[in-house]
């Protein structure tokens, strides 16, 4: 037997993942599945962006770039974050990665380690927790609540920091709610973190331009003093349907990003070339895809939360952010991952459990609408069918 080091017996997953396995296996036997399950943008990637990442490996842009990304990138990503927060970065903090997950991944290495705290979002993306297990830190959940409209509580959060609270990790818009943080409760959290000088912040934005009804989206750059200990993680996949492309921005504060550059060097080199000229013409080229995308989430939103709430047992508060609908189902009987599970099985609707995102995702599951209305629509129905079959049992 092979000796491993010990953070691999607590490394977890992502279960999104296996359910999409499962889902394309069912699918390939001849079932006429639906997959609610995976979160990422139905949409093709907009023809521009393709076009310059082709345009970039015909150019000749086919070798290594330098380990941060190529300065045209770093320099629109900065520019890019003016133009969205309002809010001056220097283009050498940025770093460029394959794909948004990079930047947790790199700042829960950096600082996690036995006898420490990190503090993240339950329920929220699994692999915070994944990877603070992984390093042996403490993984210290700080509860998403549904009484708060699945919001984080600045209260609550400032609460569980000790002197061993070495990393804060922040999600707004949130993956599994769809819940977004109002700028009152995020003030009052950077109020109350000037007493904490030695936590750093990780704020995973990834679903940045992603908000509805009005709600804005508050960025953790735009407060000044954060700064010197905030890591900013954002990218394309989710903005510009570009999750297989695996493409992501961090921000590090100056006294990090040298760390953060070896770590890349070390793991891998540069990210891909021609992608970099891809994502350059994402962010400098027209934003209409991008606004239409969002209108249509937004009425899709409407339609799932709606289809939901008139469905004995279920409730479904309307999600602000991001495209996830995250209904309680604690009056359907069903423990979450048996109801996801035999949804899947017997109606060939994939969602997710919400154990999968934390202790406290029991009694809810998570629903993508990141799929089309009419596909939305009869997913509805058979979920309906199925819980209605299952109360004249
Ligand atoms: N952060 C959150 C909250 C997410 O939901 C996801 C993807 O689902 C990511 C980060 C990772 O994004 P990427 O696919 O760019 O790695």
């Amino acid at each position: 037997m092979l000796k491993t080091i010990d953070g691999f017996d607590r490394i977890g997953e992502e279960n999104a993942f296996a359910v999409l396995a499962r889902a394309t296996e069912l699918a390939s036997q001849g079932r006429d599945i639906i997959n609610l399950g995976i979160g990422q943008p139905d949409f093709k990637t907009p023809d521009h962006i393709v076009e310059a990442a082709v345009k970039a490996l015909k150019d000749g842009h086919h070798g290594y770039t330098p380990a941060t990304g190529i300065a045209p990138l770093r320099e629109a990503v900065s520019a890019d974050l003016l133009k969205r927060h309002g809010v001056e970065t220097d283009p050498d903090d940025v770093l460029i990665v394959p794909g948004g997950k990079v930047t947790m991944f790199m700042a829960i290495l950096m600082f996690g380690e036995p006898g420490v705290d990190i503090l993240y979002p339950d329920p929220g993306f699994p692999i915070y927790r994944s990877m603070i297990e992984f390093t042996g830190a403490r993984p210290v959940p700080v509860p998403i609540r549904e009484t708060n409209d699945f919001a984080f509580s600045a209260e609550e959060t400032l609460s569980l920091i000790t002197d061993k609270t070495r990393l804060l990790i922040l999600n707004s818009p949130a993956n599994p709610t769809g819940g977004v943080t109002p700028r009152s409760e995020i003030e009052t959290l950077v109020a109350g973190l000037e007493d904490h000088p030695g936590v750093a912040i990780l704020s995973d934005e990834i679903y940045s331009q992603m908000t509805y009804d009005g709600m804005e989206h508050v960025s953790l750059l735009e407060f000044e003093f954060l700064r010197e200990r905030l890591i900013l993680l954002d990218g394309w996949s989710k903005t510009y349907a570009m999750t297989g492309w695996r493409m992501g921005f961090s921000l590090w504060p100056d006294s990090l990003m040298d760390k953060a550059r070896k770590l890349a060097v070390n793991a891998w080199s540069c990210v891909n070339a021609p992608a970099q000229y891809g994502c350059l013409a994402a962010l400098t080229g027209p934003q209409d895809a991008v606004t239409e995308m969002v209108a249509e989430f937004d009425a899709r939103r409407r339609v799932i939360v709606d289809g939901l709430n008139a469905i004995d047992g279920i409730s479904c508060k309307t999600p602000r952010g991001a495209f996830y609908a995250y209904p309680n189902i604690t009056k359907t009987g069903w423990k979450a991952k048996k109801l996801a599970s035999a949804l899947l099985e017997e109606t060939g609707v994939a969602t997710i459990g919400g154990p999968d995102f934390g202790v406290l995702g029991e009694g809810y599951i998570r629903l993508s609408y990141a799929n089309s209305t009419t596909n939305i629509e009869r997913a509805l129905e058979r979920v309906k069918l199925f819980l209605e079959k299952d109360q004249l049992i």
